[in-house]
């Protein structure tokens, strides 16, 4: 448990309380001022844009460049949240391989902007969007021709803060998927001017060292994706009277006591659109290699089929994860899934 006495402009104490009250002498009392905290935000934002290149931006600079999401970010949050959740974004990186959200960048003219907000809650112009713990969103500046992605957290929403952030990055890491993909028909073609994605590094193992194995992954990874659930499992919409949670034998959606071999989807959630279904996928491996228990779900063939195409895509794309050992998200994979994950078959 822990005891926060927060005064503002002040004084910030924090008791640490183990299971039993300690005496004076077995706990520390730590003093902050609001100035320090917000210069160790500062230092942080510094850090995450230095080592991997992502642009941390206020609410503010996000309110002054809008993007087209229609959601209203709250300004004012406790700035213990803030510190909380830039510190968890941070061991958030540090859990991924060491050039993973550089390579995100490769495109060169693409800026990834990370906002740490207060909640996030559907506005009038935002249709019917209900409140949500984080977002990703991309738009393309023809004055600048720049590609932006931004995503925006819930600072506040500490329970859910690593799951929401392993989720939300994956939306950020599908758009190297599409430019590879690009990419390879440019080379095809010949109108490729320059390969920014598909050139050839040092790889330990894997599919990077096989180019003929590595394409056969990316091209039209959407429809093997598709290939994936039965037709016509999305309903391309994020209105919850669209999608099921798992009320019937045919919806495809695991509830208790269902027969893995039914289930193609962890949630209505994941039949809202394909990214969603792999973003959810992605979810709960990272969470399971960051120790929780892997979902029961993953009893379930299809799923499993889902998840090894999922990690066999991500090493395709990205030279600097295709190494022989296994990647946070990979760890929970069995013996054999991880087997294909890695060789490719
Ligand atoms: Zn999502």
């Amino acid at each position: 448990m822990i005891f926060v006495l927060y005064c503002p402009e002040e004084t910030q104490v924090i008791l640490y309380d183990l299971e039993t009250v300690p005496s004076a002498e077995q706990f520390s009392v730590e003093k902050y001022t609001k100035n320090q905290i917000q210069e160790h935000i500062q230092e942080n934002h510094q850090n995450i844009q230095t080592q991997y290149g992502l642009s941390v931006i206020s609410v503010d600079e996000a309110e002054r460049n809008k993007d087209a999401s229609g959601y209203h970010l709250e300004k004012e949050f406790g700035i213990l949240d803030e510190l909380d959740a830039n510190d968890a974004f941070r061991d958030f990186l540090d859990t991924l391989p060491d050039e993973m959200a550089v390579q995100m960048l490769e495109g060169k003219d693409c800026t990834v902007e990370i906002c740490f907000s207060g909640p996030i809650t559907g506005g009038e112009d935002s249709g019917n969007l209900s409140a949500a713990g984080a977002y990703v969103t991309s738009w393309f500046d023809e004055a600048s021709s720049t590609l932006y992605s931004r995503m925006v957290i819930d600072s506040t929403g500490k329970e859910v803060l690593e799951r929401n952030l392993a989720h939300e990055f994956f939306h950020l890491m599908e758009e190297r998927f599409i430019q590879c993909e690009t990419e390879i028909y440019a080379v095809r073609e010949g109108t490729a001017k320059e390969t920014r994605f598909l050139d050839e590094r040092d790889s330990d193992s894997g599919f990077y060292s096989d180019r003929k194995l590595r394409e056969s992954k990316i091209l039209d990874w959407d429809t093997q994706w598709m290939a994936l659930s039965p037709e016509d499992s999305y309903v391309y919409s994020y209105d919850e009277s669209f999608y099921s949670y798992g009320e019937s034998e045919e919806d495809y959606v695991y509830f208790y006591g269902k027969d893995p071999e039914q289930v193609y989807f962890l949630d209505g959630y994941c039949r809202t659109f394909p990214t969603e279904d792999r973003a959810r996928i992605f979810e709960y491996l990272y969470m399971a290699g960051n120790g929780e228990e892997l979902h029961e779900c993953f009893a379930s063939e299809h799923i499993r089929e889902k998840a090894v195409y999922l990690c066999q895509l991500i090493r395709s794309c990205y030279p600097s994860v295709d190494t022989s050992s296994r990647n946070i998200w990979e760890k929970a994979l069995s013996e054999e899934d991880w087997a294909r994950v890695h060789i490719g078959k």
